[in-house]
């Protein structure tokens, strides 16, 4: 890889209080790259996607993205520069219909994109064109990861956030929402940072990865590299 990384995360350290959850946090994603970070519960991967969004912000180190320093920043205007995150737990609008939480996405800036875009989301994910009139909260739990998804697309990322968008899913749900993601950098270049807990997908779809335990990176390497390490298959891919 050359160049300057589009995110470029470096000696990061970030508290809760005086519980320092990430340890001195080195990672960098290129432009075009699907990067993935794994680790067992607790190792630190949401709040490193946190970090990144502005909130926790990182007590020491610093996150640059597109060259610029965003390590105190506020949130809003770290989405302003282009990153959409697609939170744990997805944080959908319950109350809102399908195709108001997609405008919530888009916000004002891409309004004049906005039929184009949400026709994108929807020969993305057919369901939710099906499902625009309904309640966020009453959609099924694949259906609200894909309108999560949906929704930060819509702003029209240099860089997706995703924070574990196979939890609680069918395996079948899982593998066509990876394969969506894959399809969209593919086919649209669009720079993808993965936070999963199941690896053996995350790593199959990434171009790289990072192991995460205890608040630092203990490797790093090519998808494939991962999945044929010995230590790797044996604390995250057993039964995998
Ligand atoms: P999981 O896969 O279980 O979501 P994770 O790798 O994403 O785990 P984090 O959620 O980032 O891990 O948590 C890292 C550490 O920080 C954990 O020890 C957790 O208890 C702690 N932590 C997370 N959020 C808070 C908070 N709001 N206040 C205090 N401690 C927190």
């Amino acid at each position: 890889m050359t160049g300057q990384p589009l995110l470029n995360v470096q000696g990061v350290e970030t508290y809760y209080g005086n519980i320092r959850a990430l340890a001195g946090i080195d990672v960098e994603v290129h432009s075009g790259e699907i990067v993935s970070l794994i680790g067992a519960n607790g190792a630190g991967k949401s709040t490193l996607m946190m970090t990144i969004c502005g909130s926790p912000q990182a007590r020491t180190g610093s996150v640059i993205f597109d060259g610029q320093d965003i390590t105190r920043l506020p949130t809003h205007e770290i989405a302003r520069l282009r990153i959409a995150q697609s939170p744990e737990g997805r944080r959908i609008f319950p109350r809102m219909t399908v195709m108001e939480n997609l405008q919530m996405g888009a916000g004002l800036d891409n309004l004049k994109y906005f039929s184009q875009d949400v026709e994108k989301v929807f020969a993305m994910f057919p369901r939710l064109k099906e499902r625009q009139g309904q309640r966020g909260g009453t959609l099924s739990g694949g259906e609200q990861q894909m309108l999560s998804i949906g929704r930060a697309l819509m702003a029209r990322p240099k860089l997706l956030l995703l924070d574990e968008p196979s939890l609680g899913l069918a395996p079948l749900i899982v593998k066509g929402i990876f394969e969506a993601i894959k399809k969209l950098n593919k086919e649209e270049g669009l720079t993808v940072f993965l936070v999963e807990q199941n690896a053996f997908a995350a790593l199959r779809l990434s171009d790289r990865a990072y192991v995460m335990v205890n608040g630092k990176v203990t490797m790093s390497g090519s998808g494939m590299e991962l999945l044929a390490n010995p230590e790797v298959r044996a604390a995250y891919l057993e039964g995998g």
